[in-house]
Formats: structure tokens, sequence, C-alpha cells
């Protein structure tokens, strides 16, 4: 528990690295500390597929993320409140994140309408009944499930919108913000950070950013990215932000985990992650390793009898072969079990392994080696060796 304060997150930048923007930092939260820059793995309904909280625990992961759309829906706030929120309903004592809601309302609803109240969808249930989603009833439900951060609601658009819908949705979430922290019952024990938006416009993510930054918050999130644009816009958003974000405190990159990505946006100076994607790959056969991805469905796997990794001491590595999981794959849920212990220990591992190398001041020489690993043929894309760029790193000089 944090006592020193009343506020519920205190960051601290412990290590810069001299050569990029990236930095290591400790969040100090009312559950957990947690360790920047973070990977945060997503439990959609208050659990991970495949996983238990005391196994989360046991892989050393300090902060996981829920999505209250799911949980709002179902158990729903009244049992939530009553069991003492999220944390003693699902026996999980670190760090909790959740979303407001509006990105799954709107991308799972085919009939979600945004008006300036909030989010009209139609219930799931019963396709006849509207429910609607404001500021304030996102951050009540977030509130009931109690986790240490929360988002706000935003005007969530397609990332490659265009035209003055972009400007009126990064408008309209500054005016949520501002209602969602009107109604936070507890702001002692709960931080709500805002969403820098603005689509993939340089200019109205400067004035996003420089409107939330004005705000009496604790951290802050950068969305409606890693949603179809292109990896060369993607980088840059990310860089604007972060250039505009103060330094003292964390940023948090919504909805991005390809283990490259991580790489390239630590660099751009961001602390925080969360994407289901190492989860979701490993219902498919799919184990993330740094050379890229084994899919344990295929054939050559068949009598392999190394671990997923020789190099990874998760439970999964340390006791099973290839050949073992090909044989269960898909067919067991014990396999999906087993993937999905190997990928969140892969991407707890890659955020130690980045921490440890900017405490060290070998970051550059990590992500060089990094990029080396995987791509062998020194075949990089060119927005990697763009974006690296920006942040003094030059992957094709030896
Ligand atoms: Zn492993």
């Amino acid at each position: 528990m944090n006592n020193n304060t009343n506020k519920p997150l205190i960051y601290k930048v412990t290590n810069e690295c001299k050569t990029t923007k990236a930095r290591v930092g400790v969040m100090t939260l009312v559950h957990h500390h947690v360790d920047t820059p973070v990977f945060m793995p997503v439990g959609t309904q208050g659990t991970l597929k495949g996983l238990l909280p005391q196994q989360l625990e046991q892989l050393d992961c300090q902060i996981m993320l829920s999505n209250t759309y799911h949980l709002g829906i179902r158990p729903g706030p009244e049992i939530l409140k009553e069991a003492g929120g999220l944390h003693k309903f699902m026996n999980w004592n670190r760090a909790l994140l959740t979303d407001s809601g509006g990105f799954q309302m709107v991308s799972l609803m085919k009939l979600a309408e945004v008006t300036e109240d909030g989010v009209k969808f139609r219930s799931p249930f019963d396709e006849t009944s509207e429910c609607m989603l404001t500021p304030e009833h996102s951050i009540e439900i977030q509130n009931a499930i109690g986790a240490d951060i929360m988002m706000q609601l935003d005007d969530v658009i397609p990332t490659t919108s265009t035209g003055p819908r972009v400007e009126e949705a990064m408008h309209r979430t500054t005016r949520w913000l501002d209602r969602c922290l009107a109604a936070d019952k507890r702001p002692h024990e709960q931080s709500i950070f805002p969403i820098v938006q603005g689509a993939l416009d340089e200019n109205l993510r400067r004035q996003s950013a420089e409107e939330h930054i004005k705000r009496d918050v604790n951290g802050f999130a950068v969305g409606g990215l890693s949603g179809g644009e292109s990896k060369n816009d993607f980088w840059r958003m990310v860089h604007v932000s972060t250039d505009i974000l103060p330094k003292n405190k964390p940023r948090y990159l919504m909805g991005v985990g390809f283990a490259v990505d991580l790489v390239v946006c630590v660099a751009l100076g961001v602390d925080m992650f969360d994407c289901v994607f190492p989860t979701r790959t490993a219902r498919f056969g799919c184990a993330l390793v740094r050379t890229g991805q084994l899919s344990l469905r295929q054939q050559i796997y068949k009598n392999d009898l190394k671990p997923i990794d020789e190099n990874c001491d998760c439970s999964t590595c340390k006791t099973y072969t290839r050949a073992y999981i090909h044989h269960i794959v898909t067919v067991e849920t014990v396999a999906c079990h087993l993937l999905t212990v190997h990928n969140i220990a892969f991407q707890l591992k890659l955020m130690k392994d980045i921490r440890t190398s900017i405490v060290n001041q070998c970051f550059p020489k990590f992500v060089k080696d990094y990029m080396d690993t995987l791509y062998s043929d020194k075949n990089y894309p060119k927005w990697i060796i763009d974006a690296l760029n920006s942040v003094n790193i030059n992957l094709l000089e030896s």
C-alpha cells in the first residue's frame, strides 16, 4: 500500500536512455508497484483465457487489464460492489487497469451510435432495448470494479478516418474527459487516464495532448492507433504524442503488443502497453520467440523434442517439448494453457530485458541485437529504420 500521500499513482523515472526517449520508472499504485516499461496482459472477463490470477502472479506480472464492457454487463456493477471490487472478486491482489468500455462498445456493436451524451447501443441480450454508455456511467462501473487505473470514455473513430469527424471526436474526447473527472467518486484510490486522440493528424494529436496536459491527472494514454493505419503513420503519431506529454507521468500506448512494436515504441518514450495478441495467438497454436513465431500445428514439430525456447524459464518450456504441444495443439485446451503461459512469460521477459538494458545504458545495442535476431537477413522494414533513426539509432551502420 502506498501510504505516503493521498495520490493513487506516484511515478518516478529512475533511469533514462542517453540516446533515445526510452526510460525506466516505477509506478506506485494502491495495490502494487509496477516497473515500467511494462506490458499488461488482457483479461477480458476478469481472468486471462486459460490462466489463473495466481499463475500470472507466479510469472511476476504486476498489472493486468480488464474490460469494463464485459464486466459492466455481466456480472454487473452491483455484484462487483458487493464483492468489494474486482480484486477481491477474482482474487488478484496486484494492480489492475480497466478500459472505459467505449472501444468495445463501438467495435462489437453494429448498432452503436455516438452522440454528445454518450454511446448509444442495443442491448446484446435483447436487440430491441436501447442502452447508453455515458462518461458518467463508464466511471460508475469502473469505480465499482475498483481498478488502480481507469480510462476515460473517449469518442472512438476508425484510425484511418479523415475530415471533420476526426476533429469532432478529438474535442468531444476532451469534453468527455472533464465529465469523467467530475463523475469520479474515488479519486484518492483510482487514477483516470485521458486519451490522446486525433487519428493520423499531427496537429490534432498535438492539440489533444496539450488540452489533456492542462488537467490534473496522473498519467496519459495514446489511443486510436494500431487500427489498420500504415506503420509509417503509426510510429510518427506515437513520436509526436510522447514529445508533448510530460516526462514525469507515465504514457500508455493502447492496444499495442507485437514484440517488435514494443521495442520501437519504448525507444519512442512509451511506458505502458496492452494487447490481446499474445493470448489470442496462443489459442491458434502460436508460440512467441525472439526470431518471430512458431506455429506448433506444423508437421515439422512432430518429432521436435526441444522446448519452445531453450532460454525461456517458464513452466511450459521447462517441462514440455514442441512435439508434445504439437500433439495436443488445438485439440486439448491444456495446449492453449501451456502456450498462454509461455507467451505471457515471453512478453514479460522482453520488457524486463528492455528495462535492464536501459538501466545499464546499453538500450541502443539491445535494439540492434533484437532487430538482427528478428531480421537475420538485415532486411529491416523501412518504418523501423525511420522510427529508430528519429531517436538516434542507426540500424544500417554497423
Ligand atoms: Zn517458455
